[in-house]
């Protein structure tokens, strides 16, 4: 087993809440076990550029509770090349890296695989997406706060659609994975929620509205995730509108707000965990895989094996809403 004794750190592809608290378990982690731990700037892109600096312990100080990335985020064309690729291990060896710590999503530990075979650098991956749309894990970096934004928000959409009998349609992240809009639509007593995942049969939604309408109930929430088949809020509202021209019908994209703010507790304790399993199987020799929890217990996935994934939504979820909204 070859020893590691310079890793580096960095964040790729989309922000998520939670990345600091990662990157932070990662530095320390590796300062107790006595290791020289290096950050990298705009992610592989900073490979490139040479972007890379030592870290300590205090580099990491005050940012658990910071949203963002404190490393910068960025996506790098030249690093699906292996031109690219190789560039960037020159830049590694510069500073005597020998394992690499990459927080990102599927795209990122496509990148960290290819890197890893061409160069012999072992890499660890941590799923960092608001999307939580990755195999090998219950939970992602980022997901918790992201729905928890959209918490925030749809409770307050709801007081104004109280106060003015509306309809609002709500469209939420996730690109072609439902979970936020899932997880908030729940939490928010939605009376439908349309995603990827589920084929929404319109004249259903129609046919509801227009039963809450006749027995005087007049506040209705829909949650769209941006990846619905409708192609979200705007379209779902169309619909909508053609057919209940007399319903005070308006939409509310949530955008960038879920990406930012504070992580929560979740998000953090996940992040802190994620990043100290990292470091610790570097150390054990243990490469090329990502870091995920199963059942509340450290899994480790080929980085191959860590790709996009739709995880199951069992049905039973859409029983309750559906339940739960009558
Ligand atoms: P998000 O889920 O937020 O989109 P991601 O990690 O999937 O995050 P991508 O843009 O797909 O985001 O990937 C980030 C970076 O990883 C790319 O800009 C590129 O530098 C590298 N990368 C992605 N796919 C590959 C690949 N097939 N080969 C080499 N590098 C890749």
């Amino acid at each position: 087993m070859k020893k590691v004794n310079n890793i580096a750190v960095l964040t790729s592809g989309g922000d998520a809440p939670g990345m600091n608290a990662a990157i932070r378990a990662v530095v320390r982690t590796g300062i107790y076990h006595q290791l020289n731990v290096f950050g990298v700037m705009y992610g592989y892109k900073g490979m490139l550029t040479g972007e890379i600096f030592p870290m300590e312990s205090k580099s990491v100080a005050n940012i658990i509770q910071r949203g963002g990335t404190v490393l910068k985020t960025a996506r790098c064309k030249e690093f699906y090349e292996p031109e690219g690729r190789k560039k960037a291990y020159e830049n590694l060896k510069k500073f005597g890296i020998d394992g690499l710590v990459v927080i990102g999503g599927d795209g990122s530990f496509k990148g960290a695989q290819k890197f890893s075979q061409e160069f012999d650098i072992p890499c660890i991956g941590l799923p960092g997406t608001i999307d939580k749309d990755i195999a090998g894990t219950d939970f992602t970096i980022g997901f918790d706060t992201a729905v928890n934004t959209a918490v925030e928000a749809i409770d307050k959409i709801r007081d104004t659609a109280d106060a003015h009998d509306r309809l609002f349609i709500i469209e939420v992240m996730g690109r072609d994975a439902g979970y936020i809009a899932l997880h908030s639509g729940i939490a928010t007593g939605a009376e439908h929620i349309l995603i990827p995942e589920h084929k929404t049969n319109i004249d259903d939604v129609i046919d509801h509205l227009t039963a809450n309408e006749r027995r005087s109930k007049m506040v209705n929430l829909i949650v769209v995730a941006e990846g619905d088949e409708f192609g979200g809020a705007d379209e779902v509202a169309r619909h909508v509108k053609e057919r209940m021209p007399q319903l005070d019908t308006r939409v509310t994209v949530l955008g960038h707000i879920q990406r930012g703010g504070s992580p929560t507790c979740l998000d953090r304790l996940v992040a802190s965990r994620m990043g100290y399993a990292a470091v610790d199987a570097l150390l054990n020799g243990t490469t090329n895989v990502m870091v995920g929890i199963v059942n509340n217990e450290i899994q480790f996935t080929p980085l191959d094996k860590a790709v996009k994934a739709k995880q199951q939504i069992d049905p039973e979820w859409l029983k309750i809403v559906k339940i739960l909204a009558s």
